[in-house]
């Protein structure tokens, strides 16, 4: 799924890898070998399946066998290596190595890629925790008890008093679902439906019970082969279950049958009624459904985890006035026995599919369709937004034909839908073959400017991506499930940047980058690849954060750029042909790898970068031509215990100034080299210092020609300085040196770095009232002059960099600024808005006009009768952005109730909001008095919930303030006290009071 709400874990468990034996309550890891290696007791050595890697137990460093490993590391990659020092000393994080070598095949390009470096995993205090030898790991952690002999279970009481006959939230393997017959009649009157659910199953092994999940039905009627049968519920862990006397026996194929009545839910998951006015103000209903991650089982009793897959048959019965939608075509329409009523029977699906991926929807909208390959594909809406439908259904051709040549699959039905649903959470939901979007994530009008339509062809772009990666194979569990969006992530740019270079998605992908480090320098970050527990909803849920979308995107393309040409996608073809249909863990992605030729250093490399969080800060040193690189945890939180001793193994890449050649196993250089920049293109997951030197040779390099770098190396080392001076490694006098070049700056990537760097400072100084530094500020940051011209503009590059200045601007008060978009809002509205705003520029005229009363006014009025979705949005953030208390109360009650605001928008409210002064106290208020509510829409955990967390604490930066965040959140106990996202909102606050105590004082004398 993809969620859109601003701009849009360790080692593996093993409870989760025994999902397919028959008590998981005590897992013996002796035997759990998928995954893991035996391991005798008292060894404390991980070494994982046909890996080099070494994690050692801690005071253990004995490396010699690694030697050699490094160096074909390092060949693989066409380059030398460097001597390992021979005294290395396992407690000092940050590992001295030579540095490596390298010369310079001088042609072009003055990038090299110059090897993986450095690599002793010297286990941190949590990894070894998960591989403490001769351990039985229970629900409870780590006992005594012997391996062999499991614990006796306790079972948990029914909703009647009996026995439930099971106790663990993942459900036990010994029966596997093979076919649903779902039928569903739905009331959309009476908002409540009614179903019945057969299930064709096989035992795997031999067992006395059945157990499913089911949430919230009211099971009237069960029966097992045609006997009818007794039904448990257990409903804190949304389970039911039927026991049997005698063993079900392996092999045998039996039929359950499930009768129940439910009502349509009333948030946004399961099976969900919403509402829209129509043209004529009508109150129009329809029903839809939204299941990931966890929320089938609240539509239809269910094996709901994504490793039981099975094939579909669904009936539903409806009203003449309605259409049904399924990922399959329709077989036949029927006549019901209650009057009036039709029933649509639509194929079997002829693939096995997670129940996560199941959609239907009733509603009355239209579409427009076009047949691509042997697919058909459409586009639906509610009627009156028909034509704003053509956008999407173009780019969903194009993009289809390419996932379809590109994998070397087809994608393997024989319909594809798109729907925009008015009232929709997520972005986008990739229901196999009947894509769920918000109406602002598909419809585009055609006037609207390609910067509108960038944001639909990336929704489009992954959700499509998903159909390979997530659909066809799906992760095991929602502990990797980076398998699915880091990979829908990375295709989404990826794609684009092929088939529609014009929509300048290199720029946002590498913010993308940026922001996945924003999150994973803290403490609270987990690994891509999350090996710690994973099983509640709330930690399930919680797996949907930029880690797993964004830092998953970041380390394929660094992966992919450190194989040779062609390797990565010839890998990737091979791991959709391996396990098309099936489920994998990220070991099955390496495997793949491998079967192609790829050197399993490669997947050493790897592994150093999913199984651990955060990531490495690089420091360059240099003596004359003598070049030294040390890594460590770039941790921007480093007094804590954790920051021991991660490490990674880093391609690294450079540029410099000459090309001398020195074909040595040294990183030499040239004496003559004036300036050195690693990571070249910022395609590597990392940080470089180099250190005061190195940085001013940078600096006079690029005064002296600024295209002496490309644009993305340019927004790299200001995205660098930033870090490290958060980090406390450079002084912020520093990163002022450096944005100094800036005023000869014109390309999109480092300005707009530049200037999402300085605003995020700027709003901690604002909310610290420090009025003299923020008017200093307002005056200083160099967004004035850059773009003048308000016309229509072509190039999105030029269109994302003028919205950015001038939002700066005019949200900083200059009068040119606000001046220009007044006259551009009075002339929209005088001329009952047929003279257009050019699309990338409404944001700021809108938010400009929304600082006066009677402009705020009117606004509203044209926000509650606009019909382009994207003009939509732009006017309610900047409503939200005025600095009216009244105002901004009334927005928030009239979002959480729903209605003119819908509640989805709750989120991208509250975010606008806190980024000003007036808002950001009143909506930390909101959101404290309204918690229960916002829960009640919002699940703990989920992405929205994450980001209203985020939005509303992280610019406090008082010690008051961090008290409060964190006697509020102590407080909700089970409503939200374990959210990861509050750990961060606390780590956040703190390192924002640390910031100011380093920098007010130098800020004050320098500005
Ligand atoms: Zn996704």
């Amino acid at each position: 799924s993809l969620t859109t709400v601003v701009r849009a874990s360790l080692p593996r468990n093993m409870i989760e890898n025994s999902m397919f034996e028959e008590e998981p309550d005590v897992v013996d890891l002796d035997k759990d070998s998928t995954a893991f290696p035996a391991l005798e007791p008292d060894e404390v050595v991980y070494e994982p399946r046909s890996s080099r890697l070494l994690v050692r137990g801690l005071g253990e460093n004995d490396l010699d066998d690694e030697e050699e490993d490094y160096e074909s590391s390092a060949r693989l990659l066409g380059m030398s290596f460097m001597n390992r020092s021979s005294t290395h000393n396992p407690s000092s994080s940050p590992y001295n190595r030579q540095a490596p070598p390298r010369s310079c095949s001088c042609s072009s390009a003055r990038m090299l890629v110059v090897g993986v470096f450095i690599l002793v995993l010297v286990a941190s205090m949590a990894m070894a925790l998960y591989f403490l030898p001769g351990c039985t790991f229970t629900k409870a952690g780590c006992g005594k008890a012997n391996s062999s002999t499991p614990m006796e279970p306790s079972y948990p009481n029914s909703t009647n008093g009996e026995l439930f006959p099971w106790n663990e939230l993942r459900l036990p393997a010994s029966v596997r679902p093979v076919n649903y017959d779902l039928s569903l009649t739905p009331n959309l009157t009476s908002m409540t439906f009614t179903g019945r659910t057969v299930i064709n199953m096989t035992i795997l092994h031999d067992t006395k019970r059945i157990v499913l999940h089911s949430s919230e039905l009211n099971i009237t009627k069960a029966t097992f082969q045609s006997v009818e049968v007794k039904v448990l519920e257990y409903k804190p862990w949304q389970q039911i279950a039927v026991s049997f006397p005698e063993d079900l026996k392996v092999g045998q194929v039996c039929v359950l049958t499930l009768d129940y009545a439910a009502n349509l839910s009333h948030t946004y998951d399961g099976f969900y009624n919403s509402s829209y006015n129509d043209k004529t103000g009508a109150k129009r209903v329809l029903a839809a459904t939204q299941f990931e991650p966890q929320a089938a089982r609240k539509a239809f009793p269910c094996f709901d985890e994504p490793a039981f897959k099975a094939t579909f048959l669904v009936r539903i019965t409806r009203e003449p006035g309605y259409i049904t939608l399924m990922p399959v075509i329709k077989s036949s329409v029927n006549i019901t026995v209650v009057v009036g009523l039709l029933e649509d029977e639509f194929e079997q699906t002829g693939v096995n599919m997670s129940t996560y991926l199941v959609a239907f929807i009733v509603a009355n909208f239209t579409s427009i369709t076009r047949n691509v390959s042997n697919t058909l594909v459409s586009v639906y809406s509610v009627p009156e937004k028909k034509e704003h439908t053509h956008y999407a259904l173009d780019t969903a051709s194009t993009l289809l034909h390419f996932y379809n040549t590109f994998f070397h699959i087809d994608y393997p039905l024989r319909k594809l839908d798109l729907v925009a649903i008015p009232d929709f959470l997520a972005g986008a939901m990739e229901n196999w073959g009947l894509i769920t979007f918000r109406e602002t994530s598909l419809l585009v009008g055609n006037q609207s400017s390609p910067l509108d339509k960038q944001l639909i062809a990336n929704v489009v772009a992954h959700e499509l991506a998903h159909q390979w990666f997530g659909n066809l194979v799906t992760m095991r569990w929602w502990n990797d499930l980076w398998l699915n969006e880091g990979f829908a992530t990375y295709w989404q740019y990826t794609s684009l940047m092929t088939e529609f270079p014009q929509l300048d998605l290199d720029n946002v992908f590498l913010g993308v980058r940026f922001k996945a480090m924003a999150k994973d320098c803290l403490n609270s970050s987990h690994p891509v690849s999350v090996s710690s527990q994973v099983t509640t909803p709330e930690q399930v849920s919680e797996m949907f954060d930029s880690v797993t979308y964004e830092k998953g995107a970041s380390l394929l393309l660094m992966l992919k750029t450190t194989l040779p040409d062609g390797q990565f996608r010839k890998g990737l073809i091979k791991y959709l042909d391996n396990y098309r249909g099936s489920n994998t863990v990220t070991e099955d992605l390496w495997n793949s790898l491998t079967q192609v030729g790829v050197q399993e250093s490669v997947s050493d490399m790897m592994r150093t970068w999913t199984l651990q969080n955060g990531f490495p800060l690089v420091t360059v040193s240099r003596m004359g031509g003598h070049v030294t690189l040390t890594q460590e945890h770039f941790l921007l939180s480093a007094d804590n215990a954790t920051h021991t001793s991660n490490l990674w193994h880093i391609p690294v890449t450079y540029v410099n100034d000459s090309c001398s050649s020195a074909p040595s196993s040294t990183l030499n250089v040239s004496d003559s080299v004036k300036w050195l920049k690693f990571n070249y293109m910022n395609t590597g997951f990392y940080i470089v210092h180099y250190g005061d030197e190195g940085w001013a040779t940078l600096i006079d390099a690029l005064k002296t020609d600024i295209n002496t770098l490309t644009p993305h190396d340019r927004a790299s080392l200001i995205h660098n300085i930033f870090a490290l001076s958060r980090l406390g490694r450079v002084s912020f006098r520093q990163v002022l040196n450096l944005l100094d070049y800036a005023t000869s700056e014109t390309e999109t990537a480092p300005l707009t770095e530049a200037l999402s760097q300085l605003s995020s400072v700027y709003r901690l100084l604002d909310k610290r009232q420090e009025q003299r530094l923020v008017a200093r500020m307002k005056v200083n940051v160099p967004c004035s002059g850059a773009y003048q011209d308000w016309g229509e503009e072509e190039s999105v590059s030029r269109q994302e960099l003028r919205s950015v200045l001038l939002e700066m601007a005019c949200s900083l008060g200059r009068q040119n600024c606000t001046d220009q978009a007044t006259a551009l809002y009075d002339q929209w509205t005088n001329s009952n808005q047929t003279k257009q705003i050019p699309g990338d520029l409404q944001r700021v005229v809108f938010s400009t006009a929304a600082q006066s009363d009677l402009r705020w006014l009117s606004l509203m009025e044209a926000y509650s009768s606009t019909t382009y979705d994207s003009e939509k949005r732009k006017i309610l953030q900047a409503l939200a952005s005025t600095q009216d208390p009244q105002s901004i109360v009334w927005i928030l009650s009239t979002g959480l109730e729903g209605g003119i605001i819908q509640t989805q928008e709750l989120p991208l409210v509250i975010s606008t909001m806190s980024d000003g002064f007036a808002g950001h106290l009143l909506v930390w208020e909101f959101v404290k008095e309204n918690w229960d509510r916002i829960i009640e829409k919002f699940p703990v955990g989920s992405y929205p919930i994450q980001s209203i967390i985020k939005s509303t604490t992280s610019q406090f930066s008082t010690q008051t303030h961090l008290e409060e965040v964190q006697r509020f959140f102590s407080s909700l106990k089970e409503r939200g006290s374990q959210m990861r996202s509050v750990q961060e909102a606390l780590e956040t606050i703190r390192l924002n009071q640390l910031w100011m105590d380093r920098n007010l004082p130098t800020l004050r004398i320098w500005l």
